[in-house]
């Protein structure tokens, strides 16, 4: 499940990189004053980026990958040699490759040998390695796929190259089933489905980064919010509540300033010594109130809850959708406890995201325990404690038989953290949820208790997030159910469509008699034909459409349509009530099957 460097010596990146020298090969043909930029293979490809002296456009691409494998059934063969520094230069300028000049110079400077690989007339400075003989790559595993802009070495300043993308795996089914995901992927975007399905809005108006939750949405928000509340309350958490605003003094003991400071928005300064900052985070402000709530070791283990409203400064060109944004309301909880709770504690956490990932049927999930390193100076020196909480750490993994990798340096500056890495339908891989063991924290905030000798002692405390932020977590949903949401999540969670005028009345009382047992329920009364009515509710992914007509108001009753069956079931309000009402309090993972089946 985890995403792979690129080994250099497999078969696949040799394909990438050779079929990189056969394109730009196959556009000279077409183009001979065309220049060359660099040519690299990526993790689905390759891709090589060109100076045309007229643009291309998307239909070149045919005849450039007609060209290629053209190429590629002449057999050339992949040759290499070696020029002194200033002959490689010469070599370079007489063909007027003039970038690939620039980069030959920095490599002398570096002391590096210049190699030129050769395959039939082409012939490219590059370290390889390649395929033997361009009859090595599979003729029908390969195609080349757009056509991007791209500034030469990265940098607004320079020309901007034109860069053509190629797809290429090892068999033409990887090929295959690659494209088919993609568009799945592509489909289930949260950004178009956000927008299609009225969930959010991102507004010039109010800020980069800064989503508006439209009604939809927060229903989703709201239900999901509730689900935090209701198990966090069956785990003894207490709920607490912050402000946005918070005065420096207090990010300097917890040691976010200075060190934090690029990553939030610049303070209000009222006078020289009242400086306010957006909270970045609720850790600070839970401390202090746990500091007046823990005097003695009964006081312990202290669960505090928040779902807390922060503001992180994320630079623009990082923004994406729902996933990165600059204001977000994330599923916290900070757990004190003493040494002997701290097994327990860890435990029911991870049960707890067991129990949420279960729930959601997300199932693509592996575990990484981040632990600190010895000379990177990123972190707090204290030895004896990060060998004792790594040690915690890795034994609970273990004993509740949760797979993880261990990666050293990525811990946080105050304790190793356990990060729950999810990846959508393309392998793309994010952190859904991050769990930090901190044994630094409460003695910066002199959070002191009594132990059972009248000692005075500092707890542990677990930084703890499994449904990570709103934001984050419901874009992974949106793309998950692909917007169609089990019932308990859906924003509308029953639309009623009358079959025609005469039943609108009947309709509407439908709905006010959801509405009083706490259903999202919608009622259609426009004049479109019932076919019409039920697509749009169909295209809108509501999990369950009611239709009612002659028959359903003589009997009191409703005819269910669920999302994804196609056979309908008719029985009355009060079957259809608690059946729903079941569905929503089990919070039922959607599934295609009648009520009454
Ligand atoms: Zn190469
Ligand atoms: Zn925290």
């Amino acid at each position: 499940m985890k995403k792979q460097a690129m080994d250099t010596n497999s078969t696949i990146y040799k394909i990438r990189h050779s079929l990189a020298h056969v394109m730009a090969q196959a556009v000279q043909s077409f183009y001979p004053d065309v220049k060359l930029g660099i040519g690299p293979p990526i993790q689905t490809g390759f891709y090589y980026d060109f100076v045309f002296s007229e643009p291309i456009a998307h239909e070149d691409l045919k005849k450039i990958e007609k060209k290629m494998k053209h190429i590629i059934k002449q057999n050339q063969k992949f040759g290499v040699f070696e020029l002194p520094g200033d002959e490689a230069i010469k070599y370079l300028e007489e063909r007027g490759e003039e970038y690939k000049v620039e980069m030959c110079k920095e490599f002398i400077d570096e002391g590096e040998t210049i190699t030129f690989w050769e395959n039939g007339p082409f012939v490219d400075m590059c370290e390889g390695p390649h395929v033997e003989k361009t009859k090595d790559i599979p003729l029908g595993a390969f195609s080349l796929d757009t056509i991007a802009g791209a500034y030469w070495r990265g940098s607004e300043d320079n020309i901007m190259m034109t860069r053509i993308y190629g797809l290429a795996f090892e068999t033409k089914e990887e090929l295959e089933t690659y494209k088919k995901r993609r568009k799945l992927a592509q489909e289930r975007d949260h950004r178009k489905l956000g927008k299609e399905l009225k969930y959010f809005t991102i507004a010039d108006e109010v800020g980069k980064g800064l989503p508006l939750w439209l009604p939809n949405g927060m229903a989703i928000r709201e239900s999901l919010e509730q689900l935090a509340k209701d198990t966090e309350f069956k785990y003894g958490y207490k709920r607490v509540a912050t402000p946005h605003l918070t005065q420096s003094a207090l990010y300097h003991t917890s040691g976010h300033l200075p060190y934090y400071a690029e990553s939030m928005y610049p303070p209000m300064i009222l006078d020289e010594n009242e400086e306010y900052y957006l909270k970045p985070m609720n850790c600070p402000h839970h401390h202090i109130i746990a500091k007046q709530l823990i005097q003695s070791y009964r006081d312990l283990p202290l669960r505090l809850a928040e779902y807390g409203q922060v503001y992180r400064f994320e630079r623009s060109g990082e923004l994406a959708g729902l996933l990165r944004v600059r204001g977000m309301s994330m599923n916290d909880a900070h757990i004190y406890c003493d040494e002997s709770h701290l097994r327990e504690e860890l435990i029911a956490v991870m049960e707890l995201h067991k129990y949420y990932y279960d729930l959601f049927g997300l199932s693509n999930y592996w575990v990484r325990l981040s632990v600190h390193d010895n000379d990177s100076g990123k972190f707090v020196s204290n030895a004896g404690e990060w060998d004792k909480t790594v040690g915690y750490l890795r034994e609970i993994l273990t004993d509740i038989g949760l797979p993880f990798e261990e990666e050293a340096g990525e811990a946080a500056f105050y304790g190793p953290k356990i990060d729950f890495q999810v990846s959508n339908v393309l392998g793309r891989e994010e952190t859904a949820s991050t769990n930090q063991l901190d044994f630094t924290s409460g003695q910066r905030f002199g959070l002191e208790y009594a132990d059972s000798e009248g000692n005075p002692q500092i707890p542990y405390i677990i930084h703890r997030a499994p449904l990570g932020t709103h934001e984050r977590f419901i874009s992974f949903l949106i793309e998950h159910y692909g917007g169609a949401f089990p019932t308990w999540l859906a924003p509308i969670q029953a639309l009623v469509i009358p079959v025609a005028q005469n039943f609108y009345e009947y309709a509407e009382k439908v709905r006010t008699e959801l509405f009083g047992n706490m259903i999202r329920a919608e009622v259609d009364l426009s004049t479109d034909s019932l076919n019409k009515k039920i697509r749009r509710g169909t295209v809108q992914k509501i999990p369950n459409i009611l239709i009612v007509g002659e028959k359903e108001q003589t009997d009191g009753g409703v005819t269910l349509r669920r999302y994804g069956i196609k056979e309908q079931q008719s029985m009355s309000m009060e079957e259809f009530i608690t059946w729903i009402t079941e569905e929503i309090s089990e919070r039922r993972n959607s599934h295609p099957t009648n009520p009454l089946d």
